[in-house]
């Protein structure tokens, strides 16, 4: 088998200890099957990028001993496959224009609330703009059981998630005339052959959209496995927002043995004096975790 496995961080900040656990999961799964590891920067998002944050991240994957097989990818440089890829959506009758704002949308699931317990757009422009200018761009999602994706996540089981009434047509091209992370996660996924996805459990929930995109767009679905995410002391994702503080470039080994223990890794040896000793123990015990047998690389 030939496995391209990926790290995808959002440059919104440093790297913390949060996000040092879905590049260790990442690039120990790509190791343990002999695979490649590559890492993508995802600026796709103009206002949220820092200045400098992607370079900042690619400088501790560096130091942390990290290193990508392939040069990294952009996806600001990207526009134009997500463009292609929008225009065959198109072409195929799958997606429509629509005029809602926030508040519309939420005013309106108000008004269905006795029969709406979740967030799913409501559909209010599937059939016509009513009147108003063109915001977004979605993708329509199916009725009935074609709605029901289900995958088997390497690290959660089975999961199931019923696009039509837990997600309702999702936003490809955003009103912000940004690409929406979903469009361009799938079709850099595909173009660089990703064969495994391992992230955070907080992209658990956009995995049944990707994998009806997918679909959509005829190309190959890859194996997913959702590492549980690092909360803070209120049980919120870490973030820099709620207090996530970069990492300390002069003490690689004690970030990533705690990233080791948050994913449950038992590994012999407790102290690492070395990033081989460390990265040598944390493949053994990733692949005896996760069932791997461990392949050359
Ligand atoms: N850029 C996303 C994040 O940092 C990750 C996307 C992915 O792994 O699919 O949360």
């Amino acid at each position: 088998m030939t496995y391209r496995g990926r790290f995808a961080p959002s440059p919104t900040g440093p790297l913390h200890s949060g996000s040092l656990v879905s590049a260790l999961a990442s690039w120990l799964d790509a190791r343990a099957h002999g695979g490649t590891w590559l890492v993508r920067i995802e600026d796709i998002d103009g206002p949220r990028t820092v200045p400098g944050a992607a370079e900042d991240i690619l400088t501790t994957l560096d130091r942390f001993g990290m290193h990508a097989d392939e040069p990294p990818v952009w996806q600001s440089r990207r526009f134009a496959r997500y463009q292609t890829a929008f225009e065959q959506l198109k072409a195929a009758g799958l997606l429509y224009p629509c005029g809602c704002t926030r508040k519309e949308i939420a005013d309106s699931l108000l008004h269905m609330h006795a029969r709406n317990t979740t967030l799913a757009y409501p559909g209010t422009c599937r059939n016509g703009l009513h009147g108003k200018p063109a915001r977004a761009w979605r993708l329509r999602v199916p009725d009935g059981d074609a709605a029901v994706i289900t995958f088997e996540d390497r690290w959660q089981g089975k999961q199931t998630q019923n696009l039509a009434t837990e997600v309702g047509d999702f936003v490809l091209r955003r009103a912000d005339d940004q690409w929406a992370y979903q469009l361009a996660v799938v079709v850099d996924d595909t173009d660089a052959g990703i064969t495994h996805i391992v992230r955070g459990a907080d992209l658990m929930d956009s995995t049944a959209r990707q994998i009806y995109l997918q679909r959509c767009l005829g190309v190959p679905t890859p194996e997913y496995l959702h590492v549980p995410v690092v909360t803070n002391d209120q049980g919120e994702k870490l973030s820099k927002q709620n207090g996530a503080t970069a990492l300390d470039h002069a003490k690689p080994l004690e970030a990533l043995s705690a990233a080791a223990r948050h994913l449950g890794l038992e590994m012999s040896g407790d102290k690492h004096v070395t990033l081989e000793g460390f990265y040598a123990a944390a493949t053994t015990a990733w692949a005896e975790r996760m069932g791997v047998r461990v392949q050359p690389n």
